[in-house]
């Protein structure tokens, strides 16, 4: 999710208010910035389509239904890729550099083995489903139980995704039962739990844990970008912003590396260093969250001085929306000017 175009483009309802429910508060706040007022849910369906419809109009050549198969090296170094279509023969195709955005499981990084580092392993595990007759009035609703966290929040075709996660520790034990442990997890809030009784699910349960990892995101003849280059779990709903910043950060890069400004090896590691720099404390901040682990006293005690003050629930909406850096929002000046608001003021 993030802060992104005017009401209704493309058939998918704005949201303008961030409700994180927590116990015994609800942080209510607006992630959207004056420029970008609303944000959006759209449907993977709809976006990647987009996305794929505007690479072709800007000249990339799209080849749908192609499986890469084979990294080709050559002296160490990549120098091209070996792969065919869904019915076609095999092709090999040879490029200065490869770039990898092919996921977490990137075919790309396990040719080229890159260091890994920051690695955490599976701290949750989620589920999602999507549901009719669940209106959410411009709301993405969180809940934050002990040990359990879901989320509401509304999308194309008046559908509700609902995601609902419990730590990894007990995945095997719910595994044979997710949609019992899915709702069950409901009675946790009993009026949404009241709201969902009366909708009704028009999709399979999908699902997963992921472990959270940053690779070198760049060697001979290759990079990676998106979540190839860096994973972290979902809870933070982050990983597509992420991955379109990679994109332009890395096709920066490499146009300064092949107009002959900077070595491939120093733009790069712009690349890298930018990027580390910019996502470190959104992945500290989402690693926090996904152990499902009530938060530090001091976090507590701050999101305590949080409600209420409707500037800092904006504020606290927009790092949830990734608008806004955690380092930004959990800066010292920052955090003391939200408990000198919430202190009562002196006597006299
Ligand atoms: C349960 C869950 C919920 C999530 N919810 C959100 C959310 O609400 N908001 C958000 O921003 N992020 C969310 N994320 C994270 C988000 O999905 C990823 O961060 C994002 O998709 C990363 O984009 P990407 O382009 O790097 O990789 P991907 O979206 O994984 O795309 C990789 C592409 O590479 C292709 N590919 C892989 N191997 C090959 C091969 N050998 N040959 C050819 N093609 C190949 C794949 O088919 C795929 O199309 C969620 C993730 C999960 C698991």
């Amino acid at each position: 999710m993030g802060p992104a175009r005017p009401p209704g483009r493309d058939g998918v309802p704005p949201d303008r208010h961030l409700h994180v429910r927590l116990r015994p508060f609800t942080l209510s706040g607006a992630p959207g910035t004056q420029g970008a007022p609303l944000a959006y849910c759209p449907r993977r369906t709809v976006l990647d389509k987009l996305l794929v419809d505007a690479a072709s109009e800007a000249g990339a050549e799209v080849r749908e239904e192609f499986t890469v198969q084979e990294i080709v090296v050559e002296d160490d170094r990549v120098v091209g890729i070996r792969g065919r279509s869904k019915d076609g023969a095999t092709v090999t195709e040879h490029a200065d550099v490869v770039v990898g955005a092919d996921g977490r499981n990137s075919f790309v990084a396990k040719a080229v083995h890159p260091e890994r580092y920051n690695e955490k392993p599976q701290l949750l595990c989620g589920y999602y489903s999507y549901w009719s007759g669940l209106p959410m009035d411009g709301r993405f609703d969180v809940y934050i139980r002990p040990a359990r966290g879901f989320a509401a929040v509304p999308t194309h075709d008046d559908l509700t995704l609902v995601i609902a996660g419990w730590p990894f520790e007990e995945h095997e034990a719910n595994k044979h039962d997710v949609e019992g442990n899915y709702l069950k997890m409901f009675d946790l809030a009993p009026e949404f739990a009241e709201r969902i009784r009366g909708a009704k699910r028009e999709a399979r349960f999908a699902g997963t844990a992921v472990p959270n990892f940053f690779r070198r995101p760049y060697g001979p003849g290759w990079a990676l970008v998106g979540d190839a280059g860096y994973n972290k779990d979902f809870i933070t709903a982050q990983g597509i912003l992420d991955a379109f910043r990679d994109a332009e950060l890395c096709a920066t890069a490499l146009d300064q590396s092949f107009s002959g400004a900077r070595s491939f090896d120093e733009a790069l590691a712009g690349y890298q260093s930018t990027r580390d720099e910019h996502v470190l404390p959104m992945f500290e901040f989402t690693c926090q969250l996904a152990t499902l682990e009530p938060p530090p006293p001091e976090l507590q005690q701050l999101l305590a001085a949080v409600h209420g003050n409707q500037k800092a629930m904006d504020g606290f909406a927009r790092v949830n929306a990734g608008v806004t850096s955690p380092a930004e929002f959990f800066a010292e000046e920052n955090v003391g000017q939200i408990f000198a608001a919430a202190s009562p003021a002196p006597a006299g």
